[in-house]
């Protein structure tokens, strides 16, 4: 059985909503991962297993090792058809926010998001939600969105109407936001809603290969590349940092998605606790950071304070607009700064 995360309340005021709409947008934060793409076709799904019309959109492109996933190919992306996604925003009954916590995270649908007269819910993990939602159903302390839809459809008491289509998706968000179950994973519920979705007659092992072994040769080079020559360890912070220039990236013919992953691999060395990945960004001038910690080091913290940006405790980005000796030089000031507790005994 599964405890009550969801406040009654919430619950009550979704199904109100719910009831009530036809027409519902999904929408998800830039640059959509596995989670933003899994948690908004499994709650698309199962609302249209409830009748209603339902449309994802997002704001731009999402990475290709998760085309293969149902109802991918429908999705809309507010850059290529703003006008239409624009059009589906104003006339929706309700708009589910996923996987976000400020509109800031939309870019530039923000302002579509802001003005349209639907209401508005957010199903979101990220600490500090803003309220430009009615309904907020924020949970930091659980590990994906996609795990939140779940339990949602759950307590509306829908879990005979989850099909195969929809468990695929919740478990590919739950699964790429642990890092396939090897970080934010120690919850047993976990476990018990993979069984769940098994039930449904998901591969979960297919599922694993199709999202992290069908990449292109070029990663794998780019990979070796940056490990060879890219990472600067800092033993004295228990620090690594990675960082690849858009020439680097066009000579190993980056497509979106290449790097993913990149800035755990620096963990896998003996006492380092805190990895940072920049990247110059190929749509957009500027630098784009990953950062990733082990244990209770706040890289959240780091990430707003010297990088414009937060996220989780352990995971999180921000961006930097600047030259890359720039954002070299302030990673280095923020291994000083946060030097007691890269340190800190564990
Ligand atoms: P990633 O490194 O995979 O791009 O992002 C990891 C996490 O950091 C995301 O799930 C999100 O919570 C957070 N994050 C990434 N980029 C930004 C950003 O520009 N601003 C904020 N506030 N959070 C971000
Ligand atoms: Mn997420």
């Amino acid at each position: 059985m599964l405890s009550k995360v969801i406040a009654q309340a919430n619950i009550d005021h979704a199904e109100k909503w719910f009831e009530r709409a036809d027409k519902i947008v999904i929408v998800t934060h830039v640059s959509p991962d596995g989670d933003a793409i899994g948690s908004s076709l499994g709650l698309c799904h199962f609302l249209e297993s409830q009748e209603k019309t339902v449309n994802v959109i997002v704001p731009n492109a999402f990475p290709d090792f998760l085309r293969w996933m149902p109802g991918a190919k429908d999705i809309i992306r507010y850059d290529k058809y703003a006008e239409f996604a624009g059009k589906l925003l104003n006339e929706a009954d309700v708009i589910c926010c996923l996987d976000f916590n400020a509109l800031s995270r939309i870019d530039a649908m923000a302002d579509a998001v802001a003005q349209s007269p639907a209401r508005k819910m957010m199903i979101d993990h990220h600490l500090h939600p803003e309220s430009f939602c009615r309904i907020i159903i924020s949970h930091p302390e659980i590990s994906s969105t996609s795990e939140l839809v779940f339990r949602l459809i759950c307590r509306l008491g829908y879990f005979e109407d989850i099909t195969k289509e929809g468990a695929e998706c919740i478990y590919t968000g739950m699964m790429t936001d642990t890092g396939g179950f090897t970080y934010n994973s120690n919850n047993r519920e976990i476990y018990f809603i993979i069984s769940e979705l098994l039930s449904k007659g998901i591969d979960k092992d297919e599922i694993y290969r199709k999202v992290y072994n069908t990449y292109s040769e070029g990663r794998l080079r780019l990979m070796g590349y940056v490990l060879y020559d890219k990472m600067q360890v800092f033993p004295q912070f228990n620090s690594a940092l990675i960082w690849l220039t858009k020439e680097e990236q066009r000579k190993f013919q980056y497509i979106k998605g290449d790097t993913e992953g990149f800035v755990n691999i620096p963990l896998s060395i003996k006492n380092i606790i805190f990895s940072v990945f920049l990247r110059e960004d190929t749509e957009k001038n500027m630098i784009k950071i990953s950062l990733r910690s082990v244990g209770t080091f706040p890289c959240n913290k780091v990430a707003a304070e010297f990088f414009n940006g937060g996220g989780h405790l352990n995971a999180s980005g921000g961006e930097f607009y600047g030259t890359m000796e720039e954002a070299i030089e302030l990673f280095k000031q923020a291994l000083v700064k946060y030097e007691e507790l890269l340190l800190a005994k564990k």
